[in-house]
């Protein structure tokens, strides 16, 4: 089974509790107005590469130490096969080192759309973070983008290691974003506040510095 995938990280502190492995698919369907993952949109049979290959990656880079597993994208639920296969190889790794790390995971479908059509993926998680992202609206909650976006545990793990956060607000997380340096491409980690990309690239302009390409505009 292949997955296409945009990047992946280790570890990502900033989407989810503690130390996570950070999976960003490739792809979404759904195009809000305002998004800032914008290179994940296109479907890219190039970025494909397999399930087993990307859970080896995870084992290996995280060395089983971590606290969850974020997934976002792009948009995860636009492949549903690929989806499945990931999460079922995340438990079968987690239960078979008795691990205890937990798995979120990001959709810009409405919950009632994927209660209706994916209850059994929604099985295998233990939080989501449904619905579009709507740039009127203002960014309130910690890890959500917009306050009509709702953190939704969905198993006896998830109630307990998300319960306390469901309402906390994004201003009292210690930190919302991290950054990262891959030769000429820097990538940003986290839910940026409105008006964050524009400041940063007026201030990167004023030290001489220009962006060639940046994901949160065609
Ligand atoms: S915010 Fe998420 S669901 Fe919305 S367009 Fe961007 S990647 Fe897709």
């Amino acid at each position: 089974m292949k997955i296409a995938i945009n990047k992946a990280h280790f570890p990502v502190t900033v989407l989810g509790p503690g130390r996570r492995i950070g999976i960003w698919v490739q792809g979404c369907s759904i195009g809000c107005k305002g998004c800032v993952s914008q290179d994940t949109w296109s479907r890219d049979p190039g970025r494909e590469m397999g399930v087993a290959q990307l859970l080896a990656w995870c084992r290996q880079t995280s060395a089983s130490q971590l606290d969850g597993v974020t997934i976002s994208g792009g948009e995860p639920f636009d492949q549903p096969q690929a989806l499945a296969a990931l999460l079922a190889g995340l438990a079968q790794w987690r239960s078979a080192e008795q691990l205890d790390f937990d798995i979120l995971c990001y959709s810009g479908y409405a919950l009632a759309t994927l209660q209706k059509k994916h209850a059994r993926l929604l099985a295998q998680l233990d939080a989501l973070i449904p619905e579009p992202f709507v740039q009127a609206r203002p960014l309130t909650q910690v890890w959500r983008g917009s306050a009509n976006q709702p953190l939704v545990p969905l198993s006896e793990r998830g109630r307990a290691r998300y319960g306390a956060h469901v309402d906390a607000l994004a201003q009292d997380a210690d930190k919302r974003m991290q950054t990262m340096v891959d030769g000429d491409r820097v990538w940003y980690v986290g839910i940026p506040a409105r008006g964050d990309m524009a400041a940063l690239e007026a201030s990167c302009a004023q030290r001489g510095l220009a962006f060639s390409q940046v994901s949160w505009r065609p």
